[in-house]
Order: C-alpha cells, then structure tokens, then sequence
C-alpha cells in the first residue's frame, strides 16, 4: 500500500485553504481503488478538519475511508457537531492501530472509535527514515522528540508521562535532515529542557549534525541554567516559555506556582545571552480578571520578550479544570477550541476587551517586531503597557483594522506594520504634547525595521532619517526626550545592508 502526505501550513486557516487542500488530496487518491485519508488535528484545527474531509467526501465518488486521529479521548472529538463523517477516529497513540486497521480497512455506517495501542518508544516507526515524509518537500520540519508531557498543566488535556525518543534515532534522523539541508527545525517536544542531560546531548548533537539550521524549542524557564543557555547559544534558535499568567489567585486557582523574582532571573539570562524568546499567555483562568490579564501582560513585556502568543482559556472536557467546572460558574464553548464564554471574574465584555487587547499586542508588538525598541518609546508616554495596547486596539478598530475585520497582521509586509507603528506613536506623541520627539521615535522605529527586515527576510532597505544612525542605535536614543532635547539632527540617506553576512548600514 502506498503512504502519501498532504501537509498545508495553513491549514488551520478558511474556506479557500480546505478546498487547496482537497485539490492535493484529490491528486493523490484519483484512480486507486481503496484509499485512506488519515487526517491529524488539534482542538484548534478540528473545524477545519472537519470541512475538508466533508469535501474530500462530497467531491469523491469512490468510497473512501476518512480516518481521523490527534484527539486524547473521545469527550473532545464528541464534542465537535460533524465529526460523524470520518469512518474511524482513533484517539491517543495512532501509528500502531492505524496500521492495524489498513490491514483490514472498510468503510463504517458509523463512526468507530479506536483506542490507540501505546507502542514502546524504540518500536515507533520514524516518518522520516521510512520515507513517509521527505523533508525536501517543506521548508522546515516538525521533528519530534518526545510523546506525552508530565508537566500536567490543569488546563491542558496532554495528561501521558513524557516518553523520549531514542536518541539513536534522533541522530539518524538529524543526518538525514543535514544531508537534505533542511533550514528550520521545530522541536516537538512539550519541555525539552526539562531533562538537562539528554537536553545538552541533543544540543551538541545539532551544533555537531546539522548547526546552519534555525531551531524552535518550548523550554521551562525554571529549569533553565546557564550550562544551557550556553548550549543553546551555539545554534540559532528561539525559544517559547509558558509564563501563562503573573496572578497569584489565578495560579492558585490552577494549583501552580509561580515565583515572579526567580522567572525574571531566569529570563535575565536569556537577555543577557541575546537568546530570542516568546511566552505564552492564557486569559480567562479560574480567578482572572480583566484587570489582572492586564497587569499579567504588564508583566510579561517588562522582561523584553521578542513576541507574545496569547489565548483565550479553552475549558477543554477531560482536564483538570473542565471538572466540575460547571459549579464554579464558568461557561464555555461546547465544541473545539472550547473556548471559556464568561466565568464569574470575567465578564463577556472583558473578555472580548482582552481579546481585543490581546490583538492590538500581537500586531504592535510581535508582528511590528518592536521588541527592541518598545519599552524605551513608550517610557515618555508615562502609561503602561498595557493601556498603551488598550489605546492601540481603539485605534484599530477605528481604523477597521480589528480582529473582527479579519486584519492578519502576518500576512503583511512588515512595512505596512511599520507605518501603522508610526501613525499611532505620532498620534500618542501628539497627546502627551511630546511631538518635538516624534522625529527620534521614527528614527529608531524605521531603523529597527529595516534591521528586522534584513534578518528575516533577507531584505535591503534605504530610508531618511533625521539624525546620524550611529548616534539612534548606539544606545543614547533610548531616552528619547533626552535625545530630542540634546542631539544634534543630521538628516541622512542610509542604506541597511548585508555586509559579507553581517547586518551594516552606510550613508549615501
Ligand atoms: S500546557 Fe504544555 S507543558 Fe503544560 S501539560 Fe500541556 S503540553 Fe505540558
């Protein structure tokens, strides 16, 4: 039987992605007489999931088995209205029993469930090294080094211990990913800091294997130390910590804990080292607030993070939370991604006003690449983060660039953030009666841009600015009234560059 792969990266996203998708699907399975179209979701792409095997069905006239797998019990796929059009859904480990049911595959009156049969860590076959997947097909690769997680997060439905892949395989499988000069890797594996040891051999592995690739790893911030660090600084990589939320009721709530001194010194590190990383964020938790979601992102943007990825609390049924969760007087989606709707602290208006803020940060902030500016440029505002956002998101809406709209700051070139970026500075400048300043503030933020554009998308820039470049990133810029009262303008024409692999800029 011949295995073949669909792999959309948007494939979370809308209509016209489901329909590329069947396209591809449809490719495939023309002209074969039995086929199977597994189909891997999360809670968040189960919807999405579900349209595309609906038109994968409508569209095929052969009868095909649609087999669905990546939920952990039956609770979360039940859940979802629809998921009766896959034949099977096997929940948990799917690559044994799937193979199972190929053996003997026919399609279903109803929807079967199959409970995974767990394999041992050295019996999983590897996609990679049996040709399932050829990298060479993507960009980058999602390389997987560990099932389960053992962190056990109340809010999350990843309840298995953690299982390590061998390590034997692991260094196969970087060879073939050198040989196919793969560009980026994604680490799956929920914390992999979290075993020091096998963490720094698999470190050195890649430094030694494959050290040109960019590497994306979920690591703890308190099992970080600076033997690590160091690791970690000798790959280009970025790293995403779950920082979830600063509010020490919220945390209780969750039974977890949190020490506001020690994260920030772990974190202190990783600036110190120049090591890039995001956090995570949930709104919503049992005991959060609008305001403590506030103070939470105060918080989480005092400690210089390159981006934020903040969510919505999913109650998601078979976790820690989702039990009894009904007494407490907190009402959620009944169907993926479960969504919380109100909660007895959270209103729906501040819910939405979180979302909403939650938005203005992301396009501001991470899509605007701001991290290295951001704090120095609203100091003179004398407001906070957080209200800085709250503004942002008015503005935005006003301007029907709202998350409502469908405004995906991603899918813009940088420089269409950039002026937005610059359009609300100026306006805020102008309130606070700061707009002798604004000239530095656009010089810092275009310079900083053109920096970003070079490093991401390989991307030259020539811009004017009102003072001599050395003089804004030099450091002395980052009192920006200071600068505006004491500096001496030097209009310039500068060219940012890439000099032999190194980012320059000059005057021309
Ligand atoms: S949220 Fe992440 S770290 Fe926590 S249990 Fe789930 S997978 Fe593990």
């Amino acid at each position: 039987m011949e295995l073949v792969s669909v792999l959309h990266e948007d494939a979370a996203q809308n209509a016209d992605t489901a329909e590329l998708l069947v396209k591809e699907i449809q490719e495939h399975i023309n002209g074969s007489k039995q086929t199977a179209v597994f189909f891997a979701y999360t809670t968040k792409t189960i919807k999405f999931v579900i349209k595309a095997a609906e038109l994968v069905k409508n569209k095929q006239n052969s009868s095909l088995v649609l087999i669905c797998f990546g939920a952990e019990n039956q609770e979360q796929i039940q859940h979802c209205k629809d998921y009766e059009v896959f034949d099977y859904v096997i929940t948990g480990e799917p690559e044994v029993s799937s193979a199972e049911l190929l053996q003997n595959l026919r399609g279903t009156q109803k929807t079967v469930f199959i409970t995974g049969k767990t394999a041992k860590a050295e019996d999983l076959p590897s996609p990679w090294l049996d040709g399932t997947l050829d990298p060479v097909d993507y960009n980058g690769v999602v390389w997987e080094l560990s099932r389960g997680c053992g962190q056990k997060c109340p809010f999350c439905a990843n309840h298995k211990e953690r299982i390590p892949l061998p390590l034997s395989r692991l260094e196969k499988e970087l060879e073939l990913f050198a040989k196919k000069k793969v560009p980026e890797v994604y680490v799956k594996d929920k914390v992999f800091n979290v075993d020091k040891e096998r963490a720094l051999k698999l470190l050195s592995l890649m430094q030694k294997k494959l050290p040109d690739a960019h590497y994306q790893f979920s690591v703890s911030a308190d099992h970080m130390d600076k033997q690590l660090v160091r690791a970690f600084c000798a790959l280009s990589c970025s790293l995403q910590i779950n920082l979830i939320s600063s509010s020490p009721t919220v945390l209780k709530n969750c039974g977890m804990s949190f020490d506001k001194k020690q994260f920030a010194h772990k974190i202190r590190m990783l600036n110190d080292n120049e090591l890039i990383f995001g956090f995570n964020l949930i709104y919503g938790l049992p005991g959060d607030t609008y305001p403590s979601f506030r103070e939470t992102l105060d918080y989480a943007l005092s400690l210089y993070p390159n981006h934020l990825e903040i969510h919505r609390f999913s109650l998601i049924p078979g976790t820690k939370l989702s039990t009894g969760a009904e007494k407490t007087g907190i009402r959620a989606e009944n169907e993926p991604p479960f969504h919380i709707q109100v909660s007895p602290t959270f209103s729906e208006l501040d819910l939405l006003k979180a979302e909403n803020l939650a938005f203005a940060c992301t396009v501001f902030y991470t899509a605007g690449r701001a991290v290295p500016w951001f704090l120095s440029v609203i100091h003179p505002l004398k407001i906070k983060p957080s209200q800085f956002f709250s503004d942002f998101a008015e503005w935005l809406r006003c301007n029907n660039c709202a998350k409502s709209t469908g405004f995906d700051p991603f899918s813009q070139p940088h420089t269409e953030i950039e002026k937005i970026q610059l359009l609300f500075l100026e306006l805020k400048y102008e309130e606070k009666r700061l707009s002798f300043a604004f000239p530095v503030v656009k010089d810092v933020v275009c310079l900083n841009g053109a920096l970003s554009r070079l490093f991401a998308e390989g991307e030259e820039t020539t811009l004017r600015t009102m003072y001599h470049p050395d003089d804004i990133l030099g450091g002395s810029a980052f009192d920006v009234t200071a600068f505006a009262e004491e500096a001496c303008a030097e209009p310039c024409t500068v060219r940012v560059f890439n000099n032999n692999g190194s980012p320059d800029f000059q005057i021309i």
